[in-house]
């Protein structure tokens, strides 16, 4: 709880259609420099929440939301129907309309799925993945990447020149904040972590924790051994290594 309050906005990319960090924005060396330049910036956990917020209405926005209705939003809502809230965190679930193998979740509940990871993986590696990022929003990640994010984007010199009011940020500049958020990295050890926290999350709703394994074995296939579709991400292999040993 300590540390879900401390959590802001998680958001990672599992995957893998060339869309994600591959070409993003963003790169670990800028990623690396824009944090040891801009270390003494800080944004207060109030305002990284409201950033957060704002970033989902943005990119519900700019995303093809899948209606209610529909058959990915109806299997979305099945599967995750015995944990619509997590610790304290209140979830709220959508799917983007896109072929993209992507998911992520914020720091106000936020959890989005694409429609691309939905067609590939089954009902409970769906579950292990939401798992997987709603770990990092409880373990402190995404506030880490929030501040990243913002530091090195050019919303820090907006924000600063209205009083660092990130209310008053404009449409273009929160997509902008989103994009780098949903393009995050995060490192090694906080992939493991959240893979840890997957393999509990999957034991305490009572689903099982073997498709942590699955799914990384699919993205091993897809990715020709590199789970990371992401650069920085530890190739699934060693991810899938880690669970192992959790089972
Ligand atoms: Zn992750």
């Amino acid at each position: 709880m300590k540390k879900g309050l401390m959590s802001l906005a998680a958001i990672v990319v599992l995957s893998g259609s060339v869309t994600g960090c591959i070409n993003g924005n963003l790169n670990t060396a800028s990623l690396g420099a824009g944090m040891d330049a801009f270390k003494a910036v800080t944004l207060s956990e109030s305002d990284a929440k409201a950033l957060a917020a704002r970033a989902t209405q943005q990119m519900d926005q700019t995303n093809k939301v899948l209606s209610a209705s529909s058959k990915h939003s109806k299997r979305l809502t099945r599967l995750v129907k015995k944990f619509r809230n997590e610790d304290g965190l209140a979830l709220n679930f959508k799917v983007y309309g896109s072929n993209e193998m992507n998911a992520f979740a914020m720091a106000n509940g936020t959890v989005r799925v694409y429609q691309g990871l939905m067609n590939k993986l089954t009902d409970d590696e769906l579950r292990f993945v939401i798992g997987h990022e709603i770990g990092h929003v409880k373990l402190g990640h995404s506030l880490k990447a929030m501040r990243t994010a913002y530091a090195t984007s050019a919303l820090r010199k907006g924000a600063a020149s209205q009083g660092g009011d990130v209310a008053r940020l404009s449409g273009s500049q929160l997509g902008a904040l989103g994009e780098k958020l949903v393009n995050a990295q995060f490192s090694q050890s906080q992939e493991t972590d959240s893979d840890t926290y997957a393999v509990k999350f999957m034991k305490k709703y009572g689903f099982n924790p073997r498709a942590g394994l699955s799914v990384m074995e699919k993205f091993q296939k897809m990715d020709g051994g590199k789970s990371s579709m992401l650069s920085s991400h530890p190739a699934s292999g060693a991810r899938e290594k880690h669970i192992a040993r959790l089972l």
